[in-house]
């Protein structure tokens, strides 16, 4: 029966998903095997009980400066303009300090990244405005630097507004995501998320930027209904993949295809609380970080990413990170991206290196930390390649 397809896929993710309508189109015949029970991988969508369209996985929004990526998703949906803001939500340390905007119990927020609007809302509106005027002396307005870089500067005043913002943006998020301070894990990660020396509150500044219109399953749907695909769900790859003898793209965790011969990578993985309220709206901005307290992470409400309309009911999520198990029914959801992690990983990507048939693409088969654009740019590559 494998002998009909000349690619075999492991995995309807991204990755997967991508490489099959790419392939396909270049007239191979592609078998998808996916070992959940739906496709779409974690960017995977669906209506909750309470009739809100929730996303599974955590909160996927699109954003990407690469064109071709964007024209060849844009085949399969429309998308919903749609540009995601973050907020931080702390306690006010300082009652002194009265923030220029709006405070409620003793807490207050700011724009996530921080900004020369967040500066004045963590010191008062006249002190942050003088401060980010000496931000603007010491760094070109529009630009970006990393809260790392930001630390390094010498002047006083300067370190001063670093320090700040490392407490009460970064430090306590970190550790709680990470279980490590900004300076013991990658420091590609917290530089997702730069303090600007401008008042563009957006999350993301790419170019296109937003949701598909009918959400992220009907989009996978659209891609993957193609002559030359099948897909199966609840089905395991890596049993087919034994006798068969075309090209083989995996996008699951590199340790477990072999059975974790060199031991198990290091992930982080993440507990999704939901919760409905009956509300039209919970909170100001489509995510909300907890940057200082409360032991998740953040909380976000669906309705305001998707623009679903849906009166006096709205779902929110919130999301506890810990350590990867690898217990059943856990998803690896972070690669942890460190030297160490990256040597184990490469004696996986050599045994992998002697199946010449054999090709990992992917968040878990790269161990790396792809955004759904750049993995959907390196999936249209590889099929290219092959
Ligand atoms: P996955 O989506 O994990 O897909 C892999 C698939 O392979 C899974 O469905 C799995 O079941 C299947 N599989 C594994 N092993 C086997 C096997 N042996 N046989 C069959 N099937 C198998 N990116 C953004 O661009 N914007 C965001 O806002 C964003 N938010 C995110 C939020 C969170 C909490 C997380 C964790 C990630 C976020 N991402 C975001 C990243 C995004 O999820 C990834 O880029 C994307 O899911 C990667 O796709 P993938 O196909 O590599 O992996
Ligand atoms: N981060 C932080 N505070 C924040 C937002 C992000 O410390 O308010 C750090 C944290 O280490 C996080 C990283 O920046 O893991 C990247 O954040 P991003 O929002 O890009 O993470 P993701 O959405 O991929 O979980």
């Amino acid at each position: 029966m494998n002998n009909n397809f000349d690619v075999l896929i492991a995995g309807a993710g991204f990755a997967g998903g991508v490489c099959a309508r790419s392939l396909a189109e270049k007239g191979r015949r592609v078998l998808v095997a996916e070992r959940r029970s739906h496709i779409g991988g974690n960017a995977y969508d669906c209506t909750d009980s309470a009739g809100v369209l929730i996303h599974q996985y955590g909160p996927h929004i699109f954003h990407t400066n690469n064109k071709q990526v964007f024209e060849f998703l844009s085949r399969f949906t429309q998308w919903r303009r749609y540009q995601h803001k973050v907020i931080a939500n702390l306690p006010r340390d300082n009652p002194e300090v009265v923030p220029a905007h709006k405070t409620t119990d003793g807490r207050f927020f700011f724009p996530v990244p921080f900004n020369l609007d967040s500066l004045k809302n963590a010191f008062g509106a006249k002190e942050g405005e003088r401060l980010g005027k000496k931000l603007l002396d010491a760094y070109p307005a529009q630009s970006q630097v990393t809260i790392l870089e930001l630390r390094q500067n010498p002047d006083p005043e300067i370190a001063a507004i670093a320090d700040y913002v490392y407490e009460h943006v970064f430090v306590h998020y970190t550790m709680k995501q990470w279980g490590q301070t900004p300076e013991e894990i990658d420091p590609n990660t917290t530089a997702r998320v730069p303090v600007r020396l401008s008042d563009d509150g957006r999350y993301f500044q790419d170019a296109y930027q937003g949701m598909p219109l009918h959400g992220y399953t009907a989009l996978f749907e659209a891609m993957l209904d193609h002559p030359n695909i099948e897909v199966r769900l609840n089905t395991d790859a890596r049993p087919l993949m034994k006798d068969f003898a075309g090209d083989v793209i995996y996008t699951g965790p590199v340790d477990e295809l072999f059975d974790f011969k060199f031991g198990p990578l290091p992930y982080r993985t993440l507990d999704f609380q939901f919760e409905t309220k009956q509300a039209d709206q919970f909170q100001a901005a489509g995510t909300v970080n907890y940057t200082v307290d409360e032991e998740f992470t953040r909380i976000t409400e669906f309705k305001i990413l998707t623009g679903q309309k849906r009166p006096g009911v709205t779902t929110i999520m919130k999301e506890y990170s810990r350590a990867y198990t690898g217990a059943e029914n856990e998803i690896p959801y972070y690669a942890i991206i460190n030297p160490e992690n990256n040597a184990l990983y490469s004696k996986y990507q050599e045994e992998a290196a002697k199946m010449p048939q054999l090709h990992l693409l992917g968040r878990l088969a790269e161990y790396k930390y792809y955004n759904m654009d750049a993995i959907a740019a390196r999936s249209l590559e590889l099929a290219a390649q092959l």
